[in-house]
Formats: C-alpha cells, sequence, structure tokens
C-alpha cells in the first residue's frame, strides 16, 4: 500500500526514556554530527527539493532550545524555530501555513510551506516535515501552562513542556478528525466548504468530541454535515495533518437512508457524484487553488490529501467491498 504524505519518517524517536537522562541528551547536541531543520513563520529550509539540515554547532539562536526529534542513520536530528520571536499577547503565527486559503506565500530565501513542501520532497522527508512542524507548532502555542497560567519550558529534549508552578507536565496535542466518504453502490457523497475553488469538492470531515468513538463521530459528522444516515464506518487508513495539529482518520461508510440537506452552516453543498464523473475528475491533476476546465463537473483534493486517497481506494475494482 502506498503511505500517505506526510508520513514515513525513518527516525528512532527515542521516546523509550533516554530523553529523561540529562546526560545522554547532552551527548546528543555535543554529536559532531548533529544537524538541524530550520523552520520558521516563513516555512521550512529547504534547498533542491530537500529538506536543508545545517550542522547543529553552526545553527543560527532559534526562539527556543532546538527540538530533538530523534536519531537517524546519520545521527541526531534537532528542529530550530528561527521565528520570527512571537509578540506578547498576541496568537502565535503557524510555520508554514502561508499559501492557504489565499493567503500570500510568505517570502523568505529558501523557506517553503509546508503544502508546498509536502508536494516536493520524498516520502520520508515529508514525515520528517510534518513531525517538526507539528512539534515546533506545539511549542510555539504553549508556552503558558493551560492548568494554572504559568510559563512552561521544555523539556526532555523538547518532547514535553513543564509548568513549574503547578507540576503539569504538557504533551504534545494531536486532534482526532474523521473524514468519511460516503458511498451508495455506484454514487458517493461529496461536499464542499465556503470559500474552496470552483467546483472542488471533497470528504466530509470533523473533530472527534470527548466521549465518542471514532465510528459515533462518522454518523454525527455526516448527520450533521450532509442529513444522511449511514451504516458501519469501515476504516482505511490515516495521515498526519499539521495545520496545525490534526491526525486525519479515513473511512468509508454506506449510506441507509435520507438525502442531502445538513445543518452545518460551514458547509456550502453537499451531493452525490456518480462513478463516471469521479473517475473521470480522478484523470485530473489538481492543486491546492487549481481551476476546473470547461466540462469539468468536480475537481478533486490534491493527491497528498487523504481525501483523494479514499476516493481512489473506492474507485479501485480491486476493492469491491468498498461500492456500498
Ligand atoms: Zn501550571
Amino acid at each position: 500500500v502506498e503511505p500517505n504524505a506526510f508520513t514515513g519518517a525513518q527516525l528512532d524517536r527515542a521516546s523509550d526514556g533516554r530523553r529523561r537522562d540529562r546526560s545522554w541528551l547532552e551527548a546528543q547536541v555535543d554529536d559532531p554530527r548533529a544537524r538541524v531543520l530550520l523552520a520558521g513563520t516563513a516555512g521550512v529550509s529547504m534547498r533542491d527539493g530537500r529538506l536543508h539540515y545545517v550542522p547543529l554547532a553552526t545553527a543560527p539562536p532559534g526562539i527556543e532550545a532546538p527540538v530533538l526529534l530523534g536519531i537517524d542513520s546519520e545521527g541526531p536530528l534537532f528542529a530550530l524555530d528561527e521565528g520570527p520571536p512571537i509578540q506578547e499577547g498576541t496568537r502565535p503565527p503557524l510555520i508554514g501555513w502561508a499559501g492557504r486559503l489565499g493567503e500570500p506565500a510568505a517570502s523568505a530565501e529558501e523557506r517553503v510551506p509546508l503544502r508546498e513542501a509536502v508536494g516536493a520532497l520524498r516520502q520520508q522527508e515529508g514525515g520528517v516535515l510534518a513531525y517538526a512542524a507539528g512539534m515546533i507548532n506545539w511549542h510555539r502555542s504553549h508556552r503558558f501552562c493551560s492548568v494554572c497560567g504559568a510559563p512552561t519550558v521544555a523539556g526532555e529534549g523538547g518532547e514535553i513542556r513543564h509548568c513549574d508552578r503547578c507540576g503539569t507536565d504538557h504533551h504534545p496535542r494531536l486532534d482526532p478528525v474523521v473524514i468519511m466518504l460516503v458511498v451508495d453502490h455506484d454514487r458517493v457523497l461529496l461536499g464542499r466548504q465556503h470559500g474552496w475553488p470552483e467546483k472542488r469538492y471533497s470528504a466530509l470531515a470533523g473533530f472527534v468530541s470527548p466521549g465518542e468513538s471514532l465510528e459515533e463521530a462518522v454518523a454525527r459528522e455526516v448527520g450533521e454535515e450532509a442529513g444522511l444516515e449511514v451504516g458501519q464506518a469501515r476504516y482505511v487508513a490515516s495521515q498526519p495533518w499539521p495545520f496545525p495539529s490534526s491526525l486525519m482518520l479515513g473511512f468509508t461508510v454506506p449510506w441507509t437512508s435520507g438525502e442531502p440537506g445538513g445543518s452545518d452552516p460551514e458547509l456550502e453543498d453537499a451531493r452525490w457524484f456518480t462513478r463516471e464523473q469521479i473517475e473521470f475528475a480522478s484523470r485530473l491533476e489538481a492543486s491546492w487553488d487549481g481551476k476546473a476546465a470547461d466540462g469539468v463537473e468536480v475537481l478533486l483534493p490534491p493527491r497528498l490529501a487523504i481525501a483523494r486517497r479514499l476516493i481512489e481506494h473506492w474507485l479501485d475494482p480491486t476493492v469491491p467491498s468498498e461500492r456500498g
């Protein structure tokens, strides 16, 4: 099975207790092979289509200590937030976020926004990118304790943030999101949000709520967004989505009753498409902001998004059980 974009980092994350050993951590920093990936508000450091690492010893000062991502075949690998510094009292910008929803891309030499970067990188570097971006964004947005409000400090090589005042250890946050294709024999339901490129449709998706299984979240979201009732969801694949901290959990789910017409104000439209319409659209390359050519009824998401993966899984003639 072809892996999804933003996965495949070939790293030993050293999450087995070594990080709690101060002398081990110091040895990673002092290792002459140690390299660092620079990333900041403008994006991630790339050169010639690859992530660009610099020796840790020559790295510029970051806005915090470098985060130890782990150990790869060439030694310790760190990520460093190169800033610019966060303005007190403001919401820190997310790294590599530019380019989303028509925002202009940040301009900085050899710094590339995440969406653009992951489309250009080889698989395992895409995994490192998602990991580094997720960690830096988490550090940026968790500088204060969510329990007592005091400043927090990074520990264990950046794997936690600790509050000295109330003693809480904070761990990197992930937000589970279910994303699902509602299928009914040779038709599939897709939706579009306000502000998307014309004719762009994708799988329905939503955050999982506390006290809810993934299957329950699938059924609730389909009901809210499209007004349909569905049967038993089947898991297909997952994908980290570092915008800023989602984990996409992909399903197909059979339609059982109802017609499209939900109450979710974010959704502009949800409708059925035929297998022929989707097959035709799947032969076209899609970019994030691409326009649909004349005569094209639906513009699918780009190939690096799990929504596209779910659609191609449904189209795959070797997967007959996914026809609903
Ligand atoms: Zn605290």
